[in-house]
């Protein structure tokens, strides 16, 4: 766990992104984006792309086989497919970060949960609203992969099992990204409804950036 150095008063951007809402923004080489979790044990389920060829995009399997770890915290890099390292977690009050979970999707909730939580509303949903509203970012349905769960937490079993368990965030916990290349952010702040994840109330989340 690191705090950070930065102000949050002099952040060149600040967004409030609510519960079932997207965010997606380009963060250019060199700045640092932090994001908080207002009221503690959200999911910010995420998505990373080279903002010069969204082709380069986040990677979980480089990247937990270069870091040699199943868990992201500070000190972690974020490896694309092409195993360059896109952003570095310079900042965690959290601890604890999921990238082997996925993103939650209508027909995953009906596997999960129940058949009858087909028409609720899922992170997969949130993202592909955003590439559709945003055209300009030249994100495809194809582009949706590998996701970060911030602040989720997935423990693995002695057996290596996956857990899905209560958060361990709070209010006002944040990690911070130094991007190491120009970057297109796109987050689904979790709507779910049906996971110990986010305490089963989706809650508001902020973006801050500091541009270099
Ligand atoms: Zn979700």
């Amino acid at each position: 766990m690191k705090t950070s150095e930065l102000n949050s008063e002099f952040a060149d951007f600040k967004k409030e992104v609510f519960a079932g809402d997207y965010f997606i923004h380009n963060i250019s080489a060199g700045s640092t984006m932090r994001i908080l979790d207002l009221e503690g044990n959200q999911a910010a389920d995420t998505l990373f792309y080279n903002a010069r060829d969204p082709s380069e995009r986040y990677s979980a399997t480089d990247t937990i086989r270069e870091q040699g770890n199943v868990y992201l915290t500070d000190g972690s890099v974020l490896r694309s497919n092409l195993n360059n390292p896109m952003l570095e977690i310079v900042a965690d009050t959290c601890g604890r970060h999921d990238t082997l979970g996925g993103a939650c999707a209508t027909e995953s909730n009906t596997v999960r949960y129940d058949l009858e939580k087909r028409c609720m509303h899922a992170c997969r949903d949130s993202w592909m609203l955003a590439i559709a509203e945003n055209p300009e970012f030249n994100l495809g349905k194809g582009d949706i992969t590998h996701n970060i769960n911030f602040f989720m937490n997935v423990p693995i079993t002695e057996e290596g099992g996956l857990t899905f368990e209560d958060g361990i965030s709070a209010p006002g916990k944040y990690v911070e990204l130094k991007a190491l290349m120009d970057t297109t952010v796109l987050i689904s702040n979790c709507p779910q409804l049906n996971n110990p994840c986010n305490g089963y109330n989706p809650t508001p989340i902020e973006v801050l950036v500091w541009n270099a």
